[in-house]
């Protein structure tokens, strides 16, 4: 697969205070990719870079291997759809759709749909600090309104030049090849008729690809949220960018609505063969869709892989708690297979660990099984028991700590059970 974006040693600082530091990632062609932790480690500031609402201090960000940093956020083959839905509410699901391809290009209502683009960009804007940003932004909305008031504007620039350059040509051929380029040119005019046929492809396209079709004359304020976040996506995805940015689009759904939209969003991502950049701090979010899972923390990332590569053999002790339960353990290596903790030498699979260097033991509570009495390698009390619907949550005090079971086996309350594990089951970890 080639690679559709690169971040290359990306640092950002905001103020002196560093938030990211050497990102290094590469997402390629019709990927789900997730960048998933906790608040403040970096994420929507890795996004905003590559959409290019934010420059980084330092690194390069390349799409299709060409550089882009200095491409503005509107030329860029990226898309945003944010938590906020920043839908238009007087307008019906239809035009909030169409809008996607009418503010690039041939406005019906002009000056509604500058009012609209001034409160979407004032929005965006509030919330920026930087001035720089602010400046960007400004320019941004400027160009985009340039646009919306005349969709040919550059067209007829390129034209009025080259009929200058006609008056200065004696040869006659060569006036007939400059009269065939501005002919040419005035072919690609934007017209409404022509437009307005596209349009309607393409709203009824996309509109279907969200599950709202039928939906076209209904006002998006009443829609649920649901509903309207798909609108919000459908807009996005109609002008066809080559990334979709997705800032925890989910994150205002309540959470059966957020846990359908996880399924239909990834859906959506395969129809539309669009690479998505989702934005989460949600763990089963983030397992449930993606491709690939990038995870951060205090602005770096810590690991990258498929949800399975994450949850099974997680990179340190950070990654195995934030991702899935985990019982974390202080031990020693003792040898080249056998780890060691509250006094007793485990058996483990080799992970390269010098001897005797003290280790982070991460247990799964799945891959704790209890056993007959007189055959686990530990005995316990059950401290509590929790039904949790596919298994049971179950706490067993032993000697020296509570380990945190989930299995299909019910036992007592302050019963003593055996409970046992496997030489794979211990993940060994470099101290945290
Ligand atoms: P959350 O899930 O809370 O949005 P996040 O992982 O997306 O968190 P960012 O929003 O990227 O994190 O923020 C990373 C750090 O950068 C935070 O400490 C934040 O306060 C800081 N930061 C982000 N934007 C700016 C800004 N424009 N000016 C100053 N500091 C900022």
């Amino acid at each position: 697969m080639a690679a559709l974006i690169e971040l290359k040693d990306i640092t950002k600082e905001f103020n002196g205070q560093v938030v990211l530091r050497g990102i290094d990632l590469t997402i390629e062609q019709n990927e789900f990719v997730t960048l998933l932790g906790p608040s403040g480690c970096g994420k929507t500031t890795t996004l905003r870079i590559i959409g290019g609402f934010v420059e980084p201090s330092a690194g390069e960000v390349l799409f299709d291997g060409k550089n882009i940093l200095d491409t503005p956020a509107h030329k860029r083959p990226t898309n945003t759809v944010f938590q906020r839905y920043a839908l238009f509410p007087h307008l019906d699901v239809f035009e909030n759709v169409a809008f996607g391809l009418r503010v690039k290009s041939d406005p019906l209502s002009t000056l509604m749909q500058i009012r609209q683009l001034q409160d979407d960009y004032q929005e965006k804007i509030r919330k920026l600090k930087d001035k720089s940003e602010i400046h960007n932004l400004k320019k941004m909305l400027k160009e985009e309104i340039k646009i919306l008031r005349d969709p040919n504007s550059d067209r007829k620039k390129e034209i009025s030049k080259l009929q200058k350059s006609l008056k200065t040509l004696s040869n006659l051929d060569e006036q007939e090849k400059i009269k065939n380029q501005i002919q040419e040119i005035k072919n690609t005019f934007v017209t409404k008729k022509t437009k307005e046929k596209e349009i309607q492809d393409k709203v009824s396209k996309y509109l279907k690809m969200v599950g709202l079709e039928g939906y076209e004359t209904r006002p998006v304020h009443k829609l649920s949220g649901g509903q309207q976040q798909r609108v919000a996506i459908a807009r996005a995805l109609i002008n066809e960018p080559k990334v979709l940015l997705l800032d925890e689009p989910l994150a205002a759904l309540d959470l059966k609505l957020r846990q359908e939209m996880q399924y239909e969003l990834k859906e959506i991502q395969r129809n539309s063969g669009i690479t998505f950049l989702f934005v989460t701090h949600d763990q089963e979010e983030a397992l449930t869709m993606s491709d690939k899972i990038v995870v951060m923390n205090q602005g770096e990332i810590y690991q990258i892989g498929t949800p399975e590569d994450i949850y099974n053999e997680p990179a340190n002790t950070f990654v195995a708690k934030f991702i899935g339960e985990s019982n974390i353990i202080s031990g020693t290596m003792k040898d080249d297979y056998l780890v060691s903790f509250d006094d007793v030498d485990y058996p483990c699979v080799d992970k390269g660990f010098a001897r005797n260097e003290a280790v982070d033991i991460v247990i799964r509570p799945e891959d704790i099984d209890i056993v007959e009495k007189g055959n686990g390698l530990l005995t316990g009390l059950v401290d509590s028991i929790a039904f949790k619907g596919v298994h049971y949550e179950i706490d067993v005090k032993t000697k020296d700590r509570i380990y945190t079971i989930h299995t299909t086996d019910y036992a007592d309350e302050g019963s003593e059970i055996d409970i046992t594990f496997g030489p794979e089951d211990l993940h060994i970890m470099e101290k945290w």
